[in-house]
């Protein structure tokens, strides 16, 4: 339709296929899916061993350039280059998508189920609660936040005697300790299994973690954009007895606990990251662990239904997966590990997995392959970096000639160098928009073409849905063929430092990092602490290639500055703020819940986008 209808009226103008129909249409057996209502189902684990002989299919990237702060529509091209591959190319393909957060839907961006004819429907089920493996992650991150104030009062207020006591309780007349108890005396070097032949010595190590409050490293969290929550006081009531002390709030897109999820192959392994999460130190410097706290198990039951991948389907019918939702800028911003797996065994060896890292190719697409990939062994065939004509005119430095958007393409050509640095091919997509003209959208290509990329292509699917997007379809298609040099960036056995500098330099184009004495510290306790060979997670802004949000294109002749240090052990890397970057998103002064409504005769939405 002209002009293009709002997202959630075209949602709603489609009627979704049973979810029943969508999983066998896919191959899924009835007792692989787990129906949550009439249109998502959560799929079972067990699938991938009743597929593991089935060769993977192509593997696609969608990335894009540095973006402005509405997004240039990456996940409506993942989206419409799904439907364009399957209802047009006639090949199988599901598409990847993380779980949008409440804190920009309500806040400045919106939803995140793609737009117009490319979206997931019901784009609200989609949008809000979905499965509710967002709020299983806020309770398993605050189970953490409150097991270590807790032990750190009960410790500080009792006895050795008492805490073992306590900790060690009597069963059927007898003390006993539980498996995890056992195990945490293994670690402590104790190697007695009944619980009356500890020493007073022995007894003391096993009771007090001894944590150092101001070494506490885990945060709270909550999905909401809640700016005064990002430094707060705790533990004022006197029933703490003194032990307050200051804290934060995380948006929960940016637990360690949603980077696990995103990350882990399976139960198993989820369960082994969870036990290994640093939640801070004690007073003599060691790691304090989850499993020192005795929670890891706890977390392992409130997560074990976030970690099936939800299904879903497009406007078209094509399938797709939505499964976690870190943030690229304060997070590792890629969907799951397993939806991505899980899709490859299904769609087969001829068909194709869109799935989308966020923001620009700097941050999302940096950290997909050096975190994500490094983890999942899974090497991507094509890159499809995404491109606005509005958001090129911004780099350009304003919105009307055509001199502008040539001098934007920098942005683009740099974007396009960060994604050959790791030998993979790319296709520009630009996105079009209805003020687009003609001559605009031909440099853009032309640019895009004598910068290396394979093909660039303008894309209609918002407009059209996936007959819009079949020229990228075939782009890709023919790309997926091309060899491909897949290469890391960095070595994991470089010092921490030197792979801050080659990302800082390499990607960003900074001319070197500034380090603050805080991240030094940092830097160096992990060192100390064995955790020197993991891969960085940058905490940057996605609006700048910089870490200063208003400087656009590209920068050159700046010094990275590392505010801060973070170590997920659990998840598996160091996690550095640059700038000052906040892991707190705050609210504009009209944030887009002012628009939304609910009819409470037909229970519609209205203002959802
Ligand atoms: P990203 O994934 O890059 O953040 P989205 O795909 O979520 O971006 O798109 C951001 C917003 O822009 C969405 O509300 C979407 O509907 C809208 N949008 C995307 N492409 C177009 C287009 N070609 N014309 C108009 N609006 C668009």
């Amino acid at each position: 339709l002209s002009p293009v209808p709002s997202d959630i009226e075209i949602s709603r103008s489609q009627s979704p296929k049973a979810i029943e129909l969508l999983a066998r249409e896919v191959g899924l057996l009835p007792d692989e899916i787990e129906a949550h209502g009439k249109t998502k189902a959560k799929v079972r684990l067990s699938l991938l061993d009743r597929l593991k002989e089935q060769p993977d299919g192509k593997y696609v990237l969608v990335a894009g350039i540095t973006p402005t702060p509405l997004g240039e529509g990456k996940s409506t091209v993942t989206v419409g280059l799904a439907q364009a591959l399957t209802a047009h190319l006639k090949l199988n393909s599901f598409a990847c998508l993380r779980q949008p957060s409440q804190g920009p839907t309500f806040g400045v961006k919106g939803g995140a189920a793609g737009g117009g004819y490319a979206q997931v429907i019901p784009m609200e089920e989609f949008n809000l609660h979905l499965t509710g493996d967002i709020h299983a992650i806020t309770a398993a991150n605050n189970l953490v936040a409150a097991a270590i104030d807790a032990r750190v009062l009960h410790e500080a207020t009792q006895s050795d005697k008492a805490l073992y006591g306590r900790l060690v309780p009597t069963v059927n007349g007898l003390r006993k300790f539980s498996p995890i108890q056992t195990a945490r005396l293994r670690k402590l070097g104790i190697d007695k299994t009944e619980p009356g032949a500890l020493t007073p010595e022995e007894i003391r190590s096993f009771v007090r973690l001894d944590i150092d409050p101001s070494g506490i490293t885990w945060q709270r969290v909550v999905d909401t954009n809640d700016r005064f929550l990002r430094k707060i006081t705790i533990g004022q009531a006197s029933t703490e007895k003194g032990q307050a002390r200051q804290a934060q709030f995380d948006i929960a897109v940016a637990s360690e606990v949603m980077a696990i999820l995103a990350l882990t192959d399976g139960l198993r392994d989820m369960k082994e990251r969870f036990s290994r999460m640093v939640v801070g130190s004690s007073r003599t410097g060691r790691p304090v662990t989850a499993q020192d706290l005795g929670v890891s198990g706890a977390l392992a039951i409130l997560m074990k239904d976030a970690i099936k991948p939800t299904l879903m389907q497009t406007l078209e019918g094509t399938p797709v997966f939505v499964h976690a939702g870190p943030f690229a800028n304060i997070a590792h911003g890629n969907s799951s590990v397993l939806a991505d797996k899980l899709a490859l065994k299904l769609v087969g060896e001829e068909g194709f997995v869109v799935t989308e890292a966020g923001f620009g190719a700097d941050i999302g697409m940096e950290k997909f392959f050096n975190i994500k990939c490094r983890t999942s062994g899974l090497r991507p065939n094509v890159v499809v970096l995404v491109a606005t004509v509005r958001a090129l005119k911004m780099h350009g430095g304003g919105p009307k000639n055509l001199q502008l958007v040539a001098d934007g393409c920098s942005n683009l050509r740099k974007q396009i160098e960060i994604a050959q640095l790791f030998g993979v091919p790319v296709v520009v997509a630009v996105n079009v928009f209805r003020t687009d003209t003609e001559a605009e959208i031909d440099l853009v290509c032309r640019i895009a073409r004598d910068s290396g990329a394979s093909d660039a292509v303008a894309c209609y699917h918002w407009s059209r849905g996936g007959r819009g997007c079949v020229e990228l379809a075939r782009a890709v298609r023919k790309a997926a063929q091309q060899p491909n040099h897949f290469r890391f960036l960095y070595d994991l056995q470089m010092p921490i430092v030197e792979k801050i500098r080659t990302i800082a330099q390499k990607v960003y184009g900074a001319d070197d990092v500034e380090v603050s004495q805080e991240a030094q510290a940092k830097i160096d306790n992990y060192n100390e602490q064995g955790f020197g060979n993991l891969p960085i997670c940058m905490a940057k802004t996605h609006l700048s290639l910089s870490h200063l949000p208003d400087w656009k294109g590209v920068p050159t002749g700046f010094l990275l500055p590392i505010r801060d240090v973070r170590a997920s052990i659990g998840a598996g890397f160091i996690y550095p703020l640059v700038g000052t970057m906040s892991t707190m998103p705050g609210l504009p002064t009209r944030p887009c819940f002012y628009d939304m409504d609910l009819d409470p005769d037909t229970e519609q939405i209205a203002g959802l986008f």
